[in-house]
């Protein structure tokens, strides 16, 4: 039986797929990763779920801010097991880029630490290394080796992060370092001059301190705008998150990628079908056609 023709692009997601398939709708939210037509396997891109956290610790007391993103350790060992156990692998950013860009197709999922923290080299590491999984940790650079400052405005707990040796440490160990900007400021909150060199400087800095590259940026809080995502392309980044929640579909903006957060109170089960069904996604369409019809005027683009 003749191959299918050449690659092709979804002709309304524009989700690429390695070989052209017959249907005309969009594949990446129709079928599962591979399936059988008429006896010939075809490749096709299902949408990729990008995890985010932030801290793999013991919770502060209740009350605390910010405590709702400090997953218990032994949760997120329960969390990483159950993926490897259901045949997902965890990848950092530059290990998805291949399934990101269409070029791959497979069981697989992004996981990004946010912020840096101590206890991620600590409490995450060794799962991620036990169970072959890579995650990229989004590092401030101008706090290297101190805490997390800017959330003592908020009254949040304060907490170490790693330091020099331990960011060398993590990537000898295979994981990636990106960039999160040098102080953690809300890009949209500051004046132009000072984000672009927030997201310029961090991976000099990085690049600088750790002698390799830094490919991919995180934006604090997830917030930016259009003139942001372009300094992130002019400054050499390939891949930037944002906390926009649902899956990433093969051929999305590479600087504007989407991200679930994992919250300390998320169910292992809700977390399964976050990554493994359109869950998110129906949810976050709902949501938005919802608001888009009641409330126009606040509507915003996505991320
Ligand atoms: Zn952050």
């Amino acid at each position: 039986m003749a191959e299918p023709a050449a690659t092709g692009r979804c002709t309304l997601c524009g989700a690429g797929y390695t070989r052209l398939h017959e249907r005309r709708r969009c594949v990446c939210r129709a079928v599962p990763a591979s399936c059988y037509k008429n006896g010939m396997r075809i490749e096709v891109h299902a949408p990729v779920a990008i995890l985010s956290y932030h801290q793999t610790d013991l919770p502060p007391p209740r009350g605390t801010p910010g405590r709702c993103l400090v997953v218990p350790p032994l949760r997120f060992e329960r969390q990483m097991r159950a993926l490897h156990a259901l045949g997902w692998r965890g990848l950092s950013l530059r290990d998805l880029a291949p399934y990101l860009r269409g070029e791959r197709a497979g069981k697989v999922v992004g996981l990004t630490l946010d912020d840096g923290f101590l206890s991620n080299f600590l409490h995450a590491l060794p799962v991620l290394q036990r169970l072959g999984f890579t995650a990229t940790a989004f590092v401030v650079s101008a706090h290297v080796g101190g805490t997390n400052c800017w959330d003592a405005p908020l009254g949040a707990a304060l907490r170490p992060l790693m330091d020099l040796p331990h960011l060398r440490a993590w990537a000898r160990a295979g994981m990636e370092v990106g960039a999160h900007t040098c102080h953690h400021g809300d890009l949209t909150a500051i004046a132009p001059s000072r984000a672009r060199a927030e997201i310029v400087q961090c991976r000099r800095d990085l690049e600088l301190a750790l002698d390799q590259e830094v490919r991919s940026f995180s934006y604090p809080y997830g917030r930016h705008r259009a003139e942001h995502v372009a300094w992130t392309r002019t400054a050499g980044y390939e891949w930037a998150v944002t906390t926009f929640s649902q899956r990433a579909c093969a051929g999305a903006d590479p600087l504007r990628l989407p991200r679930i957060t994992v919250w300390s109170s998320t169910p292992l089960p809700l977390l399964l079908g976050q990554v493994a069904t359109g869950l998110e996604d129906r949810q976050r369409a709902i949501a938005r056609a919802v608001r888009c019809a009641l409330m126009p005027q606040w509507h915003v683009p996505a991320g």
